[in-house]
Parts: C-alpha cells; structure tokens; sequence
C-alpha cells in the first residue's frame, strides 16, 4: 500500500490562484486509508475550496486512481471535468500522474497529498515501511528483514559500530535490523547467512523510470490458458 499525507492547504490554493473552477479526484484504496483520498476527504476538500471562493464542479471516488482505465471512463462520463480550469487529485503521486496524464494537457492537474512511503499495513491506521522497491531483493538472505529499507544507513553486510544494546544508533527507539536479522536467522538455523559477502548494490537496476509489460496479464482474454505457441 502507498502512503500519502495531504499537503498543506496555502501550498494548493496558491497552485490554484486564478482559476475559479476545480474538479476533484480521490482514491477508493490506498489514499481512502491513508485518511488523504476517501469521500471524507473529498467533501472536506470541497467544503474548503468553496469557502475559498472556488467552485467544486464535482468529484470522483475512483475504486483505484493509479489505473488509467477507471480515470479515462470518469473523464468520458463526466463532462465536468474536463471544463474544470483545474483537477485536484487526493491519491498518491502515481495517482496524480495517471489523471495529468488522462486530462488534456492544457488542463492543471495537481496533487493534493505527498506520496511517502510503501507500507506493510500492521492493522488499520498503523502502517510500517518495509520495502524501498530496490528491485533486487535480498530478503531470501535476511530472514525477510530489509537491510536496504529497515537499516537507516543501508547496510547490506551487517551492522555498523554504532549498536548499542542492540538498538540502532540512529533510531534510538528502533532495534538495529541487523540484530533482528541475526535473530532470526539463528532461529531459522541460517546463521552461516550471515558470514555471506552481499556485493555492492546494482543500482542500474532501478534506473527510472520503470515498465512492466506482462505478456499474459490477469484478466486478459486467454489469461490463463497454456500458450500453445508464438
Ligand atoms: S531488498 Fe528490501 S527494498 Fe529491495 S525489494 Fe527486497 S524488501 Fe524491497
Ligand atoms: S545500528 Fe544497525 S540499523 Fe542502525 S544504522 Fe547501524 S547497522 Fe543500521
């Protein structure tokens, strides 16, 4: 799941300083959790633009807005919204860029949230990074602890000198990753893990920005189906 925060207010009315109509877009999944892009959202939203002077010409709850399909079929069963002189977008930033990118290119389309982190939800309103979509995963060394994202200095080949207590010197509060992978691994009988040398990270691998074309995508007619050749 993708966590976002709302941006402060000033920073979105100054965006949309002059224009006097504005269509609004939010996001069914990951920003309605997030308490930044759900129908509360949207009518706090509209209720302060309106309160600003700017008329809200409506708003979109889509089931998810980083897909095109859903954003393209509101932008063809609302004509509202391309007459907005600007859309406000209450999802992640990938949301955001799958509605600039549907709108016609003369049309503002602006992000009200920060995109944050990508996030293990640990239960409802409490969420944890766990993964910076390296792109080259090593969990399958690590006893499914992220050195990459958990150790705040990176570190692939355990830990620095700075534990203490088995805390991490830079997260007082937080137990250093590579105490809790060396835990685990113990516990899996893996140790030997532990005395592997990780090469440096390639970080070509996620050069940006990234595509995945599936062959065969789910849903898709013959999804599924053995491929009797090509
Ligand atoms: S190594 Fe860490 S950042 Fe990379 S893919 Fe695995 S969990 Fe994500
Ligand atoms: S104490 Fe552990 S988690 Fe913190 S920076 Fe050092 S190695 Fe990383």
């Amino acid at each position: 799941m993708i966590i976002s925060k709302k941006k402060a207010m000033a920073g979105i009315l100054a965006a949309l300083e002059g224009k006097k109509t504005v269509y609004l877009f939010g996001c069914n999944s990951c920003a309605q959790q997030c308490q930044t892009g759900g129908e509360a959202e949207l009518k706090e939203m509209t209720a302060t633009l309106e309160s600003h002077g700017l008329r809200v010409l409506g708003s979109s709850l889509v089931p998810e807005t980083c897909y095109r399909q859903h954003v393209l079929k509101e932008y063809r069963k609302v004509e509202a919204i391309g007459k907005a002189d600007a859309v406000l977008v209450l999802a992640c930033g990938a949301g955001a860029r799958t509605v600039a990118d549907a709108a016609d290119e003369s049309q503002p389309v602006l992000p009200a949230n920060d995109s944050i982190f990508l996030a293990t939800v640990e239960r409802q309103g409490r969420f944890f990074e766990g993964c910076s979509l390296c792109g080259e995963c090593v969990l399958i060394e690590t006893g499914g602890i992220c050195p990459h994202t958990e150790c705040p200095k990176g570190l692939l080949n355990g830990p620095c000198g700075g534990v203490a207590g088995g805390k991490c010197e830079v997260n007082v509060e937080n137990d250093c990753a590579w105490v809790r992978i060396y835990r685990r691994l113990k516990k899996q009988g893996r140790l030997h893990l532990m005395m592997k040398i990780a090469p440096p990270k390639d970080h070509s691998i996620g050069v940006r920005p990234r595509n995945v074309i599936l062959r065969n995508p789910a849903g898709a007619a013959g999804a599924g189906r053995k491929k009797t050749g090509d």
